[in-house]
């Protein structure tokens, strides 16, 4: 479906990013992974994408929280393979506190990471985008990027305003065979996630099964977390012909949380 695009999928190491990755080379595409990961582990999941998939594989470990460093990403990426057809900005972290007790270097952390990467990297591949008259960029936000919850002001804060980048660059770009869709994600079994479980699990004195439940019961009315394979069916579609008129999007697949 994607045969030969080039796709540079940021945090692509783990949880959603890593099931993007899988996908988007089981559809043809040539893939620059980015992330952390401890010695050899990236080496050993790119080796087993091109061992699985007919793609041409790289990791770049840039640290996306520097802005110099997102957009060597993209410069190094086109030089390897020419052009970056499809953009998938997806690195994130969490942190969960009150606003009050909210650490000052934790909020700057989750701005430049959630936030500020999606900017540079978009600002650095649009031109050679523009050129060509094909670009797909998705941002993956998250229903906070659509409704808020407690403890979670930086994240919150960043994910709204990356679905307002998204709109601008979807806006800017209409016409020109570029588009630009977040999506917005509920709760994804994750590392990301499984912290919050097992540190709600820690607090409360209940078992992490326990803990798994009553976040699921809080918030996502299908009571199962979405799965990996559903956001990348998501991003896969998004990145089709079919969706070459779908742009300035931000869409939940959430068990039904925002429709409360
Ligand atoms: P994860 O922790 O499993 O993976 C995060 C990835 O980002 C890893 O590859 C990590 O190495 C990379 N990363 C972290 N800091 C980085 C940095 N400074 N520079 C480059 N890469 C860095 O997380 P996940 O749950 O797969 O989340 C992926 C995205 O999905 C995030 O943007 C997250 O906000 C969003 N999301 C997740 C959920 C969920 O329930 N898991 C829900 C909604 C949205």
């Amino acid at each position: 479906m994607l045969r030969d695009r080039v796709a540079v999928i940021t945090g692509s190491t783990s949880g959603i990013g890593l099931g993007m990755a899988r996908a988007f080379a089981s559809a043809g595409c040539h893939l620059i992974i980015n992330g952390f990961s401890p010695a050899g582990e990236a080496q050993a999941i790119f080796e087993e994408i091109e061992h699985e998939h007919p793609a041409k594989v790289r990791h770049d470990p840039a640290d996306l929280a520097d802005a110099d460093q997102c957009v060597r990403l993209i410069e190094d990426a086109e030089k390897a393979f020419g052009r970056v057809d499809i953009l998938i900005n997806n690195a994130g972290i969490q942190y969960v506190a009150p606003v009050d007790q909210f650490p000052v270097e934790r909020w700057n952390a989750i701005l430049a990471l959630n936030l500020s990467a999606a900017f540079h990297t978009t600002r650095a591949v649009l031109p050679g985008m523009q050129a060509r008259g094909y670009g797909r960029i998705v941002n993956i936000a998250s229903v906070h990027g659509l409704v808020a919850s407690v403890h979670k002001a930086a994240y919150v804060a960043a994910k709204h305003g990356l679905i307002g980048l998204t709109k601008v660059v979807a806006l800017e770009n209409a016409g020109r065979g570029i588009t630009c869709n977040a999506i917005c994600p509920g709760f994804v079994l994750t590392p990301m996630v499984q912290k919050q479980i097992d540190d709600r699990a820690g607090k409360t004195n209940i078992p992490p099964e326990e803990a798994s439940r009553y976040l699921l019961h809080e918030k996502q009315p299908s009571g199962r977390f979405v799965t990996i394979e559903e956001i990348a069916a998501m991003a896969l579609y998004l990145c089709s012909d079919g969706a070459a008129n779908l742009t300035g999007t931000s869409i939940p697949i959430d068990g039904g949380w925002t429709a409360q």
